[in-house]
């Protein structure tokens, strides 16, 4: 008789699993509480399998003998929480889709940087000839990569709800950018379990696997010093000399992997500032175990065209540039944005604030930034927090309003960034959306 799975969520996590499931001669019943889009009924429609949206039959999720939960569902969903007082596994898509893959996985998670290394790993091995197939928490599911069966390596990037859900999930090289305080009411407000759920990227490797991490990240070395991993630890710094890993050295990146080492001026690198050079370390460490040449891995970090929304250059105009990083939804993101600012800035920041605290900011604000244009609801707090430092503070509605008044305070050689530390939904959609209409009313200005 065939197994039964019951796939709770309808998007790209679940239609993933739905197809690979249907591959390996599952009975699914797939349930979605909201409404599935219409490309994914489609799909499901296509694989001829059952399915219902905008309501959950319980009595058939509980016939199954294993259930996926996308990883927007909480766990403390009284649902999620009867299925496992019944002993019914429920896993994530992640876990799901490793028990049919023997292709070997590059796993990446963190706090902030996750696409950024992901798409410059898959940059990096596409130029070197790797076949490699990317996705997880980005483009397409890990589940769906899995049922193409085309791949030689998986590049992952991983949410840490997504390794909530992981038994026996194990990347062959793991990669841990950077660990801040981030989805804590998902954590119980205990920050503890949020390092906990990021560190299960490690927790079934061997010692033939890689965990490439951030050695400055005072949250990842402490957790290390009291719980030790099996695999071959390959640091990177920007602080102290790295003997197995990565760090800078007079201004090159320097990565040694069993005393071969790779060399790159960071001024080559097309991602720039402090936070990138991690980014490109990380990456740069990735494709060495990887055996990729070295001239390919120097040529790939410089041609590398960067991520939409994610410190974006836009346009020059009147020797002004416009920077789009509307990604930048919390204080440590934006952070580094302003540490990379070269020129005076004027910046663009607002929106729906998690419990932002922004005394980390203020003396890279009162460096850099000569005007802060608001762009959110409620910009109470940015008035009470940057008042005394920066004497232009305006208040807009919308982001053409924003970006013509950006327009009007910036002088020649300045930049205006958008980094709004703060998520969208007030004014936007989304980030993307909230990115996309910057970049539109720079174009139009
Ligand atoms: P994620 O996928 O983890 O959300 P992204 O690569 O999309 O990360 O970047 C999110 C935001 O964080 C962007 O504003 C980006 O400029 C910033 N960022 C990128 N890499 C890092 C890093 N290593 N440390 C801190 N911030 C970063």
């Amino acid at each position: 008789m065939s197994k039964k799975i019951a796939i709770l969520g309808g998007g790209e996590s679940g239609i993933g699993t739905a197809i690979l499931a249907k591959k390996n001669g599952y009975e699914i019943f797939l349930s979605d509480k909201g409404k599935i889009k219409e490309k994914y009924k489609e799909v499901l429609r296509n694989i001829e399998i059952d399915w219902e949206d905008q309501q959950h039959t319980e009595a058939r999720i509980f016939d199954a003998d294993v259930v996926m939960k996308s990883p927007g569902i909480p766990d403390t969903a009284p649902m999620i929480v009867q299925l496992k007082k019944e002993g019914i596994p429920v896993i994530s898509e992640i876990e799901f889709a490793s028990w049919f893959s023997e292709v070997p996985v590059i796993g990446i998670t963190g706090s902030n940087g996750k696409t950024t290394v992901t798409s410059l790993v898959q940059h990096l091995l596409q130029q070197g000839g790797v076949n490699s197939g990317m996705g997880g928490n980005i483009g397409n599911s890990y589940a769906k990569l899995v049922a193409e069966e085309t791949h030689d390596w998986h590049v992952l990037e991983i949410s840490s709800f997504q390794l909530d859900g992981i038994v026996k999930f194990r990347p062959h090289i793991a990669v841990l950018t950077n660990i801040t305080p981030d989805h804590l009411d998902r954590y119980d407000y205990n920050l503890e379990n949020y390092i906990a759920s990021k560190f299960r990227i490690v927790e079934n490797q061997t010692e033939n696997d890689f965990f490439i991490y951030d050695a400055d990240d005072k949250i990842i070395t402490g957790w290390l010093e009291k719980n030790p991993v099996r695999s071959k630890k390959l640091p990177f710094s920007l602080e102290i000399t790295i003997e197995n890993g990565a760090y800078i050295k007079d201004e090159n990146i320097v990565v040694t992997i069993n005393n071969t080492k790779f060399t790159m001026p960071t001024s080559e690198l097309a991602l720039q500032g402090k936070h990138n050079a991690k980014n490109a370390m990380a990456a740069a460490t990735v494709s060495q175990l990887l055996r990729i040449r070295k001239q390919t891995i120097r040529e790939s970090m410089s041609n590398f065209q960067g991520v939409e929304h994610r410190l974006e250059k836009v346009l020059k105009i009147n020797n002004v540039l416009y920077i789009n990083d509307s990604k930048a939804t919390n204080v440590n993101a934006t952070y580094y944005a302003l540490e990379s600012m070269e020129s005076e800035t004027v910046w663009i920041l607002g929106g729906v604030d998690k419990g932002n605290v922004y005394d980390d900011l203020l003396p890279l604000v009162n460096e850099k930034v000569k005007a802060i244009v608001c762009l959110g609801v409620d910009n109470n707090k940015i008035k009470a927090s940057f008042g005394n430092i920066v004497e232009n503070i305006v208040e807009t509605t919308s982001m053409s309003e924003a970006v013509q008044m950006a327009y009007r305070l910036a002088e020649k050689g300045d930049n205006v960034l958008l980094s709004p530390a703060c998520a969208s939904f007030d004014l936007f959609e989304n980030y993307e959306d909230r990115g996309r209409q910057f970049k539109e009313a720079v174009r139009n200005l």
